[in-house]
């Protein structure tokens, strides 16, 4: 499908977008197009085109505003030492937002077009890099009920847009370790539910406890599985490793109700390309606590596209509280972060052949 290319009435000016990309933080500052393709169930996708970021025209009754028929991907573009912009295992994330769409009983969007519309994006609006040292490009896809009707059934019409925003180096200096709060009275996702989409319904339910956790003191809140209330899930965007003293590492397994990230994916790779043993297996809450306490558990990393590999310094609770290894950033979580880092960022070999240059 080719993209019609609509001219820009007043694109940001090179002074202003300069400023906006020096320190552009996370998910503030937008670049001057988007990416626009409808589709109607008569007539498949169709009218792909890159055209101004504008606000969207909607009709109060549009099916998005009162069912959430939404999913949404996150990935990034950076840019390689001789120049080039390369993306990261994008067909990963277009094969997600179709097991997203089977979910939420939306039409699948072909990866290729996908793959073509975040291409499309970050070349035209490449002058919109950000400078600071680390930047990266955050793409967000996402697709939306677009039809106006009230009864409840699957929608006849969407949208998918692709928007870009340029985004700093999330942690300056490499990551602190981050402080979580166990969740006891919400859960993320239920067996049947939709927790392994990436939809906004399930951010809008992390919001609540998520605001806990920050008003508790804590940078983050971590999820136990719905029915035995004991099988540590994922943080609220991020899935978690535990790795063990005898070089071991464990993470929870996919079953319906985690998120499958593309850099948990990544990670599963890197660890047994190092010769680790990874096993996809549950992991209760008290033992995490147990094996923090006896030295047996050495680290916990938190991952995902936004902030790479995080390390999980403290995890806490209404009755307890505990500290994991030194409470600061351990050698795995650092040795692999540098790898991925390395791998999008084109300065390391690429045996897997991840990287997607435009
Ligand atoms: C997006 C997301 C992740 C991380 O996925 P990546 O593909 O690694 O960015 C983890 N958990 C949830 C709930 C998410 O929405």
């Amino acid at each position: 499908m080719d993209f019609a290319h609509l001219p820009h009435p007043a694109p940001v000016e090179g002074e202003t977008r300069a400023q906006a990309i020096a320190d552009p933080g996370f998910g503030t500052v937008f670049t001057d197009h988007m990416v626009t393709i409808d589709y109607h169930a008569d007539r498949g996708w169709h009218s792909a085109r890159i055209g101004p970021r504008e606000p969207l025209v909607l009709d109060p009754a549009c099916a998005v505003l009162h069912y959430a028929q939404e999913i949404f991907e996150g990935l990034k573009a950076y840019r390689h030492p001789d120049g080039a912009f390369a993306m990261f295992r994008p067909q990963v994330n277009a094969a997600r937002m179709n097991k997203s769409a089977d979910r939420l009983a939306m039409p699948h969007i072909p990866e290729d077009l996908f793959v073509e519309a975040c291409r499309e994006l970050v070349l035209k609006d490449a002058d919109w890099f950000p400078t600071v040292e680390g930047g990266s490009m955050y793409l967000r896809p996402f697709m939306f009920a677009s039809e106006a009707f009230l009864g409840v059934r699957p929608a006849k019409e969407y949208k998918f847009l692709v928007i870009a925003s340029p985004a700093g180096n999330y942690f300056k200096s490499g990551a602190p370790a981050v402080s979580i709060w166990v969740s006891q009275d919400y859960v993320r996702a239920a067996p049947g539910g939709t927790g392994a989409a990436k939809t906004g319904g399930n951010y809008a339910a992390s919001l609540v406890p998520q605001a806990e956790a920050i008003a508790k003191g804590h940078d983050q809140v971590v999820f136990l599985d719905a029915v035995a209330r004991r099988w540590i899930e994922e943080l609220g965007g991020m899935n978690l490793f535990f790795v063990f003293d005898d070089g071991s590492v464990i993470t929870p397994p996919l079953g319906g109700t985690i998120l499958p990230g593309v850099t948990r994916d990544s990670l599963i790779q890197l660890l047994r390309d190092e010769g680790l043993t990874v096993r996809e297996e549950r992991y209760a809450i008290d033992q995490w606590r147990a094996d923090a306490e006896s030295g047996r558990l050495v680290e916990t990393m938190a991952c995902g596209t936004a902030a790479v590999v995080t390390p999980v310094g403290k995890v806490a609770a209404p009755d307890y509280e505990f500290t994991i290894g030194s409470g600061g950033p351990g050698q795995l979580t650092v040795k692999l972060r540098e790898r991925l880092v390395g791998i999008q960022r084109g300065t390391v070999s690429d045996p897997h052949g991840w990287t997607y240059r435009l």
